[in-house]
């Protein structure tokens, strides 16, 4: 007690000792406001009043925005308008995944390039929600040769899937939220079921020997399924590889015997040989949106919306 009283008298009880005492304490306020002293701990614990949530894609991001709502604070890892495929995260997106309290993957292999990195900057105990889970049966075939690939959600009854997820991981995150996120999930999924039926309505109404379709990378096996279009070429095999000039060449002769009308670029990637294609076949170019939005298509809805329009442009 003597030492605490003998500092208490040494140190406080001059009023220049207290204007010190004050400067010090606005000082560490001030850099605290401006971002270089960090108050916060190095816990999982959330870090604000929001859930903050981050998804790998935009398009997944925009799913998790609307069940969240105003109660969540949701950002993408890959940015809009960028290949998902290739996308290589950088230190300042370490912060965003530090700062994340829940973290949603699609799965399906999608991740792989991305996992390390996430993994290394996540805080501890934060949950990671694969949202593929569980939406392709898990034995048997589901008759078709599309099990590897990823791009689940341009079939809108696997997006309804991962909005079942994203409710479900939310309501566990934030228990509080959990009637929130019930009810903005309800509305929400049936404003998708209401899209599936008018794409299936849309495209049904293309003769069925036009609904052929070109496109950019290998998006829409599953899309092609659901709604009754066929798939005749792609000109990136795998991502990331340009095609050979025997791909190329094949792809044109595709086209020419096929008889298809448009192909489809995506904008997150270079067209060129595409253009290129259908310049030499006097035939026409459109776009289809993916993976990535952007200010154009800043929603899922409108994404799916814009792109059987432009289905509809071209192969009707
Ligand atoms: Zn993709």
């Amino acid at each position: 007690m003597d030492i605490y009283r003998n500092f208490k008298k040494t140190f406080c009880e001059t009023w220049y000792h207290k204007l010190c005492l004050a400067t010090v304490i606005s000082v560490i306020l001030v850099l605290a406001s401006a971002g270089c002293v960090s108050l916060e701990g190095r816990t999982a614990q959330p870090t604000g009043n929001k859930v903050k949530a981050l998804a790998t894609l935009s398009v997944l991001a925009d799913m998790v925005r609307e069940v969240g709502k105003e109660r969540v604070e949701v950002g993408s890892l890959v940015p809009v308008g960028r290949d998902t495929h290739t996308f290589q995260p950088t230190p300042r997106d370490s912060l965003k995944i530090r700062e994340a309290d829940v973290i949603f993957f699609n799965g399906m292999g999608l991740e792989v390039p991305l996992e390390g990195v996430i993994k290394g900057a996540m805080r501890k105990g934060v949950p990671i929600v694969v949202l593929s889970d569980g939406a392709l049966p898990q034995e048997g075939n589901t008759g078709t040769d599309t099990e590897d690939n990823p791009h689940l959600w341009l079939d809108v009854r696997y997006a309804i899937h991962y909005v079942e997820r994203i409710r479900d991981a939310l309501a566990t995150v934030d228990p509080k939220g959990a009637a929130e996120y019930e009810a903005n999930a309800r509305t929400y999924i049936g404003e998708l079921r209401e899209l599936d039926r008018y794409i299936e309505r849309a495209i049904s109404s293309i003769p069925p020997s036009r609904r052929k379709l070109v496109t950019f990378h290998d998006a829409f096996p599953y899309f092609a399924e659901r709604y009754g279009l066929e798939i005749v070429g792609l000109v990136l095999k795998s991502p990331g590889r340009e095609p050979s000039a025997r791909e190329v060449a094949e792809l044109a002769e595709t086209i020419k015997s096929e008889g298809v009308s448009t192909v489809y670029t995506e904008p997150q990637f270079n067209a060129q040989i595409l253009e290129l294609i259908a310049r030499d076949a006097g035939i026409r170019v459109s776009t289809l949106y993916s993976d990535a939005l952007d200010e154009n298509v800043p929603t899922y809805l409108v994404m799916m919306k814009y792109n059987v329009e432009k289905i509809l442009e071209g192969l009707k």
